[in-house]
């Protein structure tokens, strides 16, 4: 098992306690590794290395993500140890917490093909009306989003792809209405 252990304000709130515990991860076969967000050069981490490293004979190899999320830096662990949770999945670039690279790159995708089809069944049903201009009742909209969900209900069960492609692109289309009318506010606000 693979233990990734933090740093600063973890290891080195008692330093003893964690040298102790590498110790006993050693010799019960586990892989423990030190992984900290400073950065890979310079004497940013000769301290640590000076006090904790000598302390446990320099067998654990020490991992510097230079502020990059740790668990796409450092493959493999199974458990991490650290004071900051968010520090783990999370690049923390200017003091700003941005989700990990491959976070971003799935939910940036996934979200562009689906606001791509939302557009698309929007401009596929400009004949009906002026979506951006309609405001209905709560009434009406929610029986707008059942009809289309049921819609994308019977895609799923069929194994339709491209139904269940038009009809969630539907039934987020409503949720965007529902968002602006109903969630955001005053919505004539908004239109002055
Ligand atoms: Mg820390």
């Amino acid at each position: 098992m693979r233990i990734g252990i933090d740093y600063d304000d973890t290891i080195d709130r008692d330093p003893g306690l964690f040298i102790s515990l590498i110790h006993e991860m050693v010799s019960r076969k586990h892989d423990p590794v030190i992984v900290t967000a400073r950065e890979y050069e310079g004497s940013d981490i000769k301290d640590f290395r000076d006090r904790v490293m000598k302390a446990i004979n320099y067998a654990v190899p020490v991992y510097c993500t230079g502020s990059n999320a740790k668990h796409v830096a450092v493959d493999g662990v199974d458990i991490w140890i650290d004071d900051w949770p968010l520090i783990v999945t999370h690049d923390t670039k200017g003091n700003r917490f941005v989700p990990s690279l491959d976070t971003q790159e799935y939910t940036g995708k996934r979200f562009h093909a689906f606001a791509e089809q939302m557009e698309q069944e929007l401009r596929a049903n400009i004949h009906k009306g002026n979506f951006d201009a309609w405001e209905p009742e709560p009434a009406h909209l929610i029986s707008e989003i059942l009809h289309h969900v049921n819609k994308l209900a019977s895609a799923l069960e069929d194994g339709d792809r491209s139904g269940v492609r038009e009809f969630s692109a539907d039934v987020g289309n409503y949720m965007v209405k529902a968002f602006h009318l109903y969630g955001e506010g005053d919505y004539e606000a908004n239109q002055n």
